[in-house]
């Protein structure tokens, strides 16, 4: 037990430690394998896509990479490639999701009153007659006198209620 909490105590760091005696100029980094006092020159991934390295002396990286297939049958260039594009990929998604709410009134409207008009069904930019005829409808539709019991209809209502604020008040702050 007090083994294994030393050990957990520079769990993650890499272990340095003079190698070649007490008086070696040499500080050598040490196999991550627990247990291990040899120098760790072998680095290997610690997970997929990770730039994070384990590293292992020769006969543990051997037993690293036999449990480990992840670039299996691939080049140092395609393990790269791979990697590069997975990263691009996941940052792809993050634009869109940006200028998703780019588009008519960009600049103009929060994004609170672009939702707004998204709730009411309505087109970005719908002059305030259109958004008082929309939240008329919307809310007579899904009216709890209309709708007794019925939950979605209920948060439906809220929503457009909460919908018809927001423009009203973006009306009111309008410059005429
Ligand atoms: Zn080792």
């Amino acid at each position: 037990m007090a083994r294994s909490s030393s050990r957990s105590n520079d769990w993650g760091f890499p272990r340095w430690r003079g190698y070649g005696g007490e008086h070696g100029a040499t500080k050598v980094r040490l196999c991550d394998r627990h247990g291990c006092d040899k120098p760790g020159d072998r680095p290997a991934p610690k997970s997929p896509n990770s730039p994070e390295r384990w590293y292992f002396c020769e006969e543990h990286a051997a037993e690293y990479n036999r449990n480990w297939d992840y670039f299996a049958g691939l080049s140092a260039e395609e393990a790269a490639q791979r990697e590069a594009d997975e990263r691009r990929t996941s940052s792809g998604f993050a634009e869109q999701a940006h200028y998703g709410w780019a588009g008519p009134g960009d600049g103009r409207w929060s994004r609170d009153e672009m939702r707004a008009f998204e709730t009411l069904e309505l087109e970005v930019d719908a002059d305030f007659e259109t958004i008082k005829a929309a939240w008329r409808r919307l809310a007579k539709a899904n009216h709890p006198d209309v709708k007794p019991n019925d939950a979605a209809a209920a948060v439906r209502f809220q929503a457009v209620q909460a919908a018809f604020e927001i423009l009203r008040s973006a009306e009111e702050r309008r410059p005429r």
